[in-house]
């Protein structure tokens, strides 16, 4: 059902694509994206742990991935039985010397990146509110880019009426026919929905860095939050890639746009002295 075309309003009867006359339920942009969501979903591995920082932190050393498993202490006179989880490298590829680690240290390590790429509150409504000014000049450009939307247009239907004829006087055949008519029918309805996206919404780079800065403000939140591992995870892959361990320490590369406000990660942050201080902290609460 979501790999139809009729609701994005083309038709196919016998091989052939109509133009509907019904209303469409969502645009084509809508249904683009729906399929590359589903050719993501469907080709997804099935996950076999549970644990939230395994799948995108690879050795440095060796090029494998980091995996995770839980290991008991014992405590006898103080706290009894208690569970801890660590990470530590697959060694898939042979001999490999990088150490282990507690999943604190990892946790840790990606709270300070979440937060490097993320925006105080106070520079959101700045970046906002230039944006909105922006917005406002490129209104008066829109109004150039819609002449030449209109143009295409009409050029598109110059074309289709072409391919009509040809095929009428016998010079297209039925297949070529068919397929072109396909082609310039989606095109023509990607045309239309750019002319109804600039006269409904004018600049479409607004809304994008909207949710870009709403996002990088709610980074910050994600980073300070406790307990909240998952959603630590996922915003750390949104945010980067190339997430590598080396000698415990976590070295990543900021995605676009977060490059943007990625402050230079590389030079020796706290993260590095608290951990040195942290460090047997299990055996001496
Ligand atoms: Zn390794």
């Amino acid at each position: 059902m979501l790999q139809r075309t009729f609701y994005f309003g083309l038709m196919t009867y016998h091989g052939e694509t109509y133009e509907g006359k019904h209303k469409p339920l969502i645009t084509k942009k809508l249904f683009d994206e729906v399929q590359k969501v589903l050719e993501k979903k469907y080709n997804r591995k099935p996950q076999k742990h549970d644990f939230a920082f395994t799948g995108f932190i690879k050795c440095k050393e060796c090029d494998s991935f980091f995996t995770a498993e839980k290991h008991k202490k014992f405590y006898p006179k103080t706290r009894g039985e208690v569970w801890y989880t660590y990470y530590r490298c697959v060694k898939k590829k042979g001999i490999c010397s990088q150490p282990y680690l507690r999943e604190e240290e990892v946790e840790n390590q990606l709270r300070d990146i979440v937060s490097s790429v993320s925006l105080s509150e106070v520079w959101a409504n700045k970046l906002l509110e230039m944006a909105e000014k922006d917005g406002e000049k490129e209104k008066e450009f829109a109004v150039g880019e819609l002449q030449k939307l209109s143009i295409s247009l009409s050029d598109l239907e110059k074309k289709l009426d072409r391919l009509l004829e040809s095929y009428l006087e016998e010079i297209t055949d039925i297949e070529s026919y068919q397929r072109k008519k396909d082609e310039l029918l989606q095109t023509k309805k990607v045309l239309q929905e750019k002319i109804t996206e600039i006269k409904t919404n004018g600049s479409s780079w607004l809304e994008p860095l909207k949710e870009f800065v709403k996002e990088a403000t709610d980074a910050a939140k994600i980073a300070r939050a406790k307990n909240n591992c998952k959603d630590l995870a996922f915003f750390a892959k949104k945010v980067g890639s190339n997430y590598f361990l080396n000698n415990k320490r976590l070295e990543f590369l900021p995605v676009p746009p977060y490059d943007l406000l990625a402050v230079s990660a590389s030079t020796a942050s706290p993260t590095s002295a608290s951990l040195q201080m942290c460090r047997g902290w299990d055996s001496n609460p």
